[in-house]
């Protein structure tokens, strides 16, 4: 379950921190820079059941974040001056990129204010459906489901399954289990329509959460703006690509990028897969994005960079500021890449 990987992680990052192992692999692990995954950046909200946490961290962390690095002397770059790093192997500096995948509303309004203020470039990655008002935020639909009901039924290859969530403790639980669920469906259509099939049941409107949280054109414009910001592709309609035929798979990729393209009326050379871990973006997909032109392509699988990335420019791991991990001490640890170095057995290039 989620929340036992997430104590066992929060465990091994205080393990790593306070015997200062991190300090001894990082020499060899720390790389030479790293990538950040950000998706919302708001004020902590009081409920207890947040099971989509893990995607936001408060306007302070992230402040509190950029501070640390630049007193550990590193350089927060661009996707582009990221990219010229690895292809030209300029490593004199350790670098660190800021990317927010998406495409929320509160990062204009809480984000971008601290990013211009500290003058950090970033990359924000929009899926197009998102702005166009059609998009599917189905996972925080699903919340928004567990939230208000007491019982859920869910038809499960023709048997009725029960699940109870009255109280905080089962609707965690309950979360969880519905999302290994969908999460491990192989045909995305079934795993949208079950959300959608649920929103129906239980009063939730599935277009709702897109239209509350999701930065409208007009909004993204006004982030483009920025001299610090570059918006790249995230599909059009944030779909797992690996699950899907090739041709749909390019035909998102080269879609979102056209559309984008369009109408912010600069190029856009960047892109990051969505959801992005190995069930959703692998080998076929890093050839993919190449095929659709874009400079590079990020991952959610969990590293930081070394010189051989500059061979997967379209593979490239990130480091995820998970708003479960929000202490400024993990930081230190995920720049040793110490975490890393474990959770890919060493190996320092993990694109299969
Ligand atoms: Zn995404």
């Amino acid at each position: 379950m989620p929340n036992l990987r997430n104590a066992a992680f929060r465990a091994g990052l205080e393990t790593l921190y306070f015997t200062g192992a991190h300090r001894v692999l990082s020499p060899l692990w720390g790389g030479v820079g790293l990538i950040f995954t950000l998706h919302h950046v708001r004020p902590a909200r009081k409920s207890r059941f947040q099971p989509n946490r893990l995607l936001e961290v408060t306007p302070e962390f992230l402040e509190g974040t950029i501070l640390r690095l630049k007193r550990r002397g590193v350089d927060l770059v661009s996707m582009n001056e990221l990219h010229r790093r690895l292809r030209e192997q300029d490593f004199s500096r350790r670098f660190a990129a800021f990317t927010f995948d998406d495409g929320y509303k509160d990062n204009l309004e809480f984000a971008l204010p601290i990013l211009e203020r500290h003058e950090v470039p970033f990359a924000q990655y929009v899926a197009t459906s998102f702005p166009d008002r059609l998009g599917e935020l189905w996972w925080v639909a699903l919340e928004r489901v567990v939230e208000r009901a007491d019982r859920i039924v869910i038809p499960i290859e023709g048997r009725e399954h029960f699940f109870y969530c009255e109280r905080t403790d089962q609707k965690r639980e309950v979360f969880a289990q519905i999302y290994g669920w969908l999460r491990s469906l192989s045909d995305e259509n079934e795993m949208r329509a079950a959300v959608r099939d649920l929103c129906d049941r239980y009063g939730v409107d599935p277009g709702a959460p897109c239209r509350e949280l999701c930065m409208s054109w007009p909004e993204i414009e006004k982030m483009a703006n920025s001299k610090l910001a570059i918006i790249g592709a995230h599909t059009v309609n944030h779909v797992m690509l690996k699950k899907w035929p090739r041709e749909k798979a390019l035909n998102e990729m080269r879609r979102s990028r056209e559309v984008i393209e369009a109408s912010l009326g600069r190029p856009c050379e960047h892109f990051a897969y969505p959801v992005g871990d190995p069930t959703s973006a692998a080998a076929r997909e890093f050839e993919l994005a190449q095929e659709a032109g874009f400079k590079t392509a990020v991952t959610t699988r969990p590293g930081v960079l070394f010189p051989e990335h500059r061979d997967y420019l379209t593979a490239l791991p990130r480091v995820s500021l998970n708003g479960n991990f929000q202490a400024l001490r993990f930081v230190d640890v995920f720049l040793s890449g110490a975490p890393f170095a474990l959770w890919n057995r060493f190996q320092r290039v993990n694109a299969g």
